[in-house]
């Protein structure tokens, strides 16, 4: 499938929810690809040519939906697959990030040995909105001293300024499909 034929299936079959989780917000719900089995299986296999072509060691997914397409970006790849979670979900030493929302701040966090020095991370998502979770991920990557090489997303929010947001923080950023 090509990349403008798997971004109309995937604009086919996202679905859009008004004011979820609150008023304003259109919520973009991957849950019809997922039901997809064939369209589910495309998305894994463009984004793990992505992470491929990245020349990715390790393959870090953001809580929650990120995981739905990390873990098995990072199978089919044969790399090592990192966590980044909300805060208090991890057992182990953690380092941890915040980021500006609207109103207030966020914080994300990754176990300490999720990543080695020197090593090249693609972090993956679902979804590319403001771009202040993606950018926290690539700072907690640099942090333990490896190298984000590439932000790779489902959906991108092209109204937002995620992408420009990330301009500093990455080498690449790939999305499937841009509204
Ligand atoms: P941001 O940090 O603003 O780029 O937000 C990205 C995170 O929030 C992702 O993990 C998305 O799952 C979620 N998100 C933000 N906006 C939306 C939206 N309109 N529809 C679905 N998920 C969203």
């Amino acid at each position: 499938m090509k990349d403008a034929e798997l971004a109309q299936a995937l604009g086919n079959r996202i679905r859009d929810v008004p004011d979820f989780p609150k008023p304003g917000i259109l919520f973009k719900d991957i849950t019809p690809v997922l039901l997809d089995a064939p369209l589910y299986g495309r998305v894994v296999e463009a984004l793990a040519t992505a992470v491929r072509d990245a020349g990715t060691d390790v393959v870090m997914g953001i809580e929650s939906r990120g995981y739905l397409f990390a873990a098995p970006v990072a199978a089919r790849l044969g790399l090592p697959l990192a966590l980044v979670r909300k805060p208090g979900k991890l057992p182990w030493r953690t380092r941890a990030a915040t980021y500006d929302l609207e109103y207030g701040t966020d914080r994300i966090e990754v176990h300490e040995d999720a990543v080695q020095p020197g090593q090249r991370v693609a972090v993956i998502d679902d979804l590319l909105a403001t771009g202040g979770t993606m950018e926290a991920a690539c700072r907690l990557v640099r942090d333990l001293g490896g190298a984000p090489v590439l932000a790779a997303f489902v959906v991108e929010l092209s109204f937002l300024p995620g992408r420009q947001r990330l301009g500093n923080a990455v080498d690449a950023v790939e999305s499937l499909v841009v509204f």
